[in-house]
């Protein structure tokens, strides 16, 4: 190990109870999203901590963003130090936002706290421990080499858990995740720390509605069941599409293993009775019926493919069933996206982790999106993984906590993938 390793480790090392610290206060932003509680505090505290550390601290609202109000505002933070002269940038980006609380929490999930050498609450795991870890890496690498050259940022974003629009898409957009003032990006999203995540699968969410006709609900035959019809299109899904899906199989190394087929999820079915259902049906044959799907697709698939093969289903329903209309709605798509194997920051961050864990880094593929695909569709920057402390099936879960050891392993890891980036060399 180089002087410099030697020093950066003795630095995170010390910085441990710190770490700890960190990761409970920004627990303690219960930042859920939706609607986006509290962003606006969650950000000031990050951007308060890093500029008495010398950073250039700014603040970017998502004016006009999805769920953007005065209420609500998308406060998005990017803290840049620069070295002592010209070179390139690295970027940690971390999204500040949380998912809903959800049922069977043995704790509070925003009281952030520390037992048994991890860390509890809401966002431990996805994404405040990956951030604190960030912090903590490059404050570390910042002490303890003054004289780098080129620059590090360190984002705080909103939205992620909503498709990033607000957030490090609405920052894209302005050409802050583009070269020439970035040249490398890690997100530490929990893909746990011996992972590096290259990409993610695609996506495509749709809205099918079958069409009837209403009657009087004692007379059916006088209208036209629209749910029925979707009835009718949900038989078809699983004799035809599902077995379908199953048999694709993806030659990149998607986790978990069930997500390396092509997978659809029904989010929601809603048919009669309107929106302000409350438990008294009325006599009423339904003329609409809608479900949303959502559709996680492979490199090798592409996006018109995996249209027409759902399309040509209800194309089929609409020549053999008597009756049958639909309507189809696009509701959003993302491409997948895969950084190259030899790219600087997977190479960079793959020594590093060789060196710290003294094991080789799995190269894996998110079965969802996160911010990378506005880093490399926006911002047209392809240096860009996701690499940070987690453990992946923690995410959204009740009780969900990050271990402190791995975070502390992460940072090293942050700190010598940052100063390899920085120079070239270990
Ligand atoms: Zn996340």
């Amino acid at each position: 190990m180089t002087d410099l390793h030697e020093h950066i480790t003795r630095r995170i090392d010390a910085a441990t109870d710190e770490l700890v610290t960190l990761t409970s206060e920004l627990i303690r932003f219960p930042t859920i999203n939706p609607p986006g509680e509290d962003y606006t505090l969650c950000a000031e505290y990050i951007g308060n901590r890093l500029k008495k550390r010398g950073f250039q601290v700014n603040y970017f609202r998502g004016h006009g963003t999805p769920g953007d109000t005065d209420r609500f505002p998308r406060t998005n933070i990017i803290a840049r130090y620069e070295g002592r002269g010209p070179g390139p940038t690295v970027h940690f980006n971390s999204h500040i936002d949380v998912v809903e609380v959800g049922p069977d929490w043995s704790m509070d999930p925003f009281a952030g706290i520390v037992r048994d050498g991890k860390v509890y609450g809401r966002g431990a795991c996805d994404m405040k421990g990956g951030l604190a870890s960030s912090i903590i890496a490059v404050e570390a690498y910042v002490d303890a080499n003054p004289g780098f050259m080129g620059a590090i940022e360190i984002s705080g974003t909103v939205d992620e858990e909503t498709g990033g629009y607000g957030g490090v898409a609405y920052l894209a957009e302005k050409g802050l995740f583009s070269k020439p003032r970035v040249d490398h990006v890690i997100i530490p999203e929990p893909l746990n720390k011996d992972r590096i995540c290259l990409g993610h699968r695609g996506v495509w969410w749709a809205e099918i509605e079958t069409l009837g006709v209403q009657a009087h609900g004692s007379m059916p035959f006088l209208g036209d069941c629209a749910v029925r019809h979707m009835g009718a299109v949900l038989s078809a899904f699983e004799d035809e599409l599902f077995p379908l899906l199953a048999s694709k199989q993806t030659d990149m190394p998607v986790v978990p293993e069930g997500a390396k087929k092509s997978t659809m999820n029904i989010n929601s079915i809603h048919g009669g009775d309107g929106e302000d259902y409350s438990g008294f049906p009325a006599a009423n044959v339904p003329d609409s019926c809608r479900i949303v799907i959502d559709r996680r697709f492979l490199l090798e698939e592409d996006l018109a493919t995996v249209k027409r093969e759902v399309t040509s289903i209800l194309d089929g329903l609409k020549n053999s069933r008597e009756d049958f209309e639909y309507a189809i709605r696009d509701m959003w798509d993302v491409l997948p996206t895969m950084t190259e194997r030899d790219a600087p920051v997977v190479k960079a961050v793959s020594q590093a982790i060789e060196e710290v864990m003294e094991k080789k880094p799995e190269y894996v593929i998110s079965p969802g999106t996160y911010d990378q695909k506005h880093v490399a569709r926006i911002g047209h920057l392809h240096d860009c993984i996701a690499y940070g402390p987690g453990i992946l099936d923690l995410a959204h879960r009740a009780d969900e906590y990050i271990i402190i050891d791995d975070m502390v392993e992460s940072a090293k890891v942050m700190a010598f993938a940052t100063h390899q980036l920085l120079t070239g060399t270990k």
